[in-house]
């Protein structure tokens, strides 16, 4: 589950997903303490069976709250046996205190971004000058501090502004960084600023096929893992299916009729729904005879999240 603790982020990234004026201070509200800490509580009462499932802290930058780390206390008491991950720019990870007393709460999974090979490339994205030399201390941080069972996740997403250098990105990481879990390449959602800089940073799914079949092939192997999250099957060759994830929320994607003789459609995640109001569904089409043979992912909460273990 997606608690969004914070509407507020210290980048200015022009492809983010929250709508224009969602960071303004004049919104936090509902994101004080307080207020955070209620929707945990009713989390509870909504879901009692939450359990054993993960919660995942996003923002705006989650870390920015000014008490981001009690709040992740009191989460820790209310629910101490479940995943906890967060998605972050990375940059508060540059203070080792801070790092420290995050891990020790026993976050499962810390996912940062990173936008270029080097800080002018990042920089360019985040659009606040500093923040790559930031987010590397904050990288270093982590790998230093965190126990062996605490992931590392690097996420790049695939954008018309540094297409052409996730290559870099990859290598520069695989570089200066050998000890993260993995990394992921997400296609971009055309959600609030995302949409409206679509001319910018939007690419389409046919354009960069050939790139992500030559970026997995090139870097996946048994020292870094590499992996697809919102694609289509059909946007992708056979061979790449093992690596794509169903990461998207029910009600954020949606098949299309004719996805409906689709003989592979167990597997797939289906389309993001912005995508088809933004670009449309030509390049869907159904996949009418079986071509491979699927390993599945046998037990049931894998197969919701990773239904391909391998193509034969
Ligand atoms: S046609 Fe539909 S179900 Fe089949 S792979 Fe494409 S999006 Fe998925």
């Amino acid at each position: 589950m997606d608690i969004c603790v914070w509407n507020r982020c210290n980048n200015r990234c022009v492809m983010c997903t929250n709508p224009e004026g969602f960071g303004d201070a004049t919104n936090s509200e509902p994101y004080s303490y307080e207020n955070v800490i209620s929707r945990l509580d009713n989390v509870k009462q909504i879901r009692p069976d939450w359990e054993n499932e993960p919660f995942c802290l996003t923002g705006g930058e989650p870390t920015s709250h000014p008490r981001f780390l009690d709040i992740v206390k009191e989460l820790r008491r209310k629910y101490p046996k479940n995943e906890v991950m967060i998605a972050s720019n990375g940059r508060m990870f540059a203070y080792p205190q801070f790092t420290k007393d995050f891990l020790a709460y026993d976050p499962f999974r810390i996912e940062v971004a990173v936008h270029g090979s080097d800080a002018r490339k990042h920089d360019m994205i985040t659009r606040v000058p500093g923040s790559f030399d930031q987010t590397m201390m904050g990288l270093r941080n982590i790998l230093k501090y965190k126990q062996p069972w605490q992931e590392l996740e690097i996420r790049v997403i695939l954008l018309k502004l540094n297409l052409s250098d996730v290559g870099n990105i990859i290598e520069f990481i695989s570089k200066e960084f050998p000890e993260v879990a993995r990394v992921v390449l997400i296609f971009p959602e055309f959600e609030g600023m995302a949409g409206v800089n679509k001319h910018i940073v939007g690419v389409n799914y046919r354009d960069i096929k050939e790139n992500v079949e030559n970026l997995v092939n090139r870097w996946n192997s048994d020292k870094l893992e590499v992996r697809l999250y919102h694609f289509p099957l059909c946007a992708l060759p056979p061979e790449l299916w093992k690596y794509t994830w169903r990461t998207l929320r029910e009600g954020e994607v949606t098949f299309l009729e004719r996805c409906e003789t689709c003989v592979y459609k167990k597997y797939c995640m289906g389309v993001h729904v912005e995508y088809l109001a933004e670009v449309g569904d030509e390049e869907f089409l159904p996949i009418e005879k079986k071509t491979v043979d699927i390993e599945e992912e046998l037990d049931e909460k894998h197969f919701k999240y990773h239904p391909i273990k391998d193509i034969k």
